[in-house]
């Protein structure tokens, strides 16, 4: 959290030197709570220009959902519709991820859903090192503000990405991996579904693995 306490300081006009312990107002000792609430971490975001993704976008995609979910789904970057709204998972894509979420007996209110990186890349090309680097410490920061019971990483790029692995998706998928504690389900992407259909019944029973979890009762609805 070094970067968003950086990011926090300056915004309340304490020089931030690094290496340096710095009080943060309220802090009494251990580490810093500076962001207790989505709205102070979305504050701090702003009108974002630490990347030149900013210059492309129309909106800034922070995240929907529930504040207090068991569950965090986890993507990669807008698209169009998603940067055109500022809701993550609002198109295609996300009309299948919503239909994987009521095939759990859950809403989309019930979950958070968010991406790695809030800001639409250009003709949606793969998000570049630099900008990973600026983007995720605030979904770290939403992460650890939520404190879900199970994150589930969308695709192979969240999942690589939270995990820092370089392991394939279709590796990474099937059981859950470790993400500070927080069991992290990779699974496919609902993108990568929509073009391949055959791989639905591997994300359900992925899905049925975070049900068993979270003691969500069984569904016959799931794989359609
Ligand atoms: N794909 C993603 O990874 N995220 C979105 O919000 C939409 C499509």
């Amino acid at each position: 959290m070094d970067y968003l306490k950086k990011l926090y300081l300056e915004a309340i006009g304490i020089e931030y030197v690094p290496g340096q312990a710095t009080m943060v107002p309220g802090e009494i000792d251990g580490p810093a709570s500076e962001f207790e609430t989505l709205e102070q971490l979305r504050e701090l975001i702003g009108d974002c220009h630490r990347c030149q993704l900013s210059r492309g976008r129309s909106n800034i995609v922070f995240g929907v959902g529930n504040p207090h979910a068991d569950l965090v789904f986890v993507g990669e970057a807008p698209g169009r519709d998603e940067d055109l709204e500022g809701k993550p998972f609002v198109g295609k894509a996300g009309q299948l991820l919503t239909r994987i979420i009521s095939a759990m007996g859950l809403t989309r209110d019930d979950v958070y859903i968010c991406n790695v990186i809030k800001c639409r890349p250009p003709d949606n090309r793969d998000p570049l090192p630099a900008e990973i680097d600026m983007c995720e410490p605030f979904l770290k920061g939403q992460l650890s503000i939520i404190k879900p019971r199970v994150i589930c990483a969308l695709g192979s790029f969240a999942s690589q990405t939270l995990l820092q692995s370089e392991v394939r998706i279709s590796r990474l998928r099937g059981q859950f991996r470790d993400y500070g504690g927080v069991p992290l389900m990779p699974t496919y992407h609902p993108s990568f579904l929509l073009r391949n259909p055959h791989a639905k019944r591997e994300v359900w029973e992925d899905i049925k693995m975070i049900m068993e979890y979270l003691d969500l009762p069984a569904s016959e609805h799931g794989n359609n």
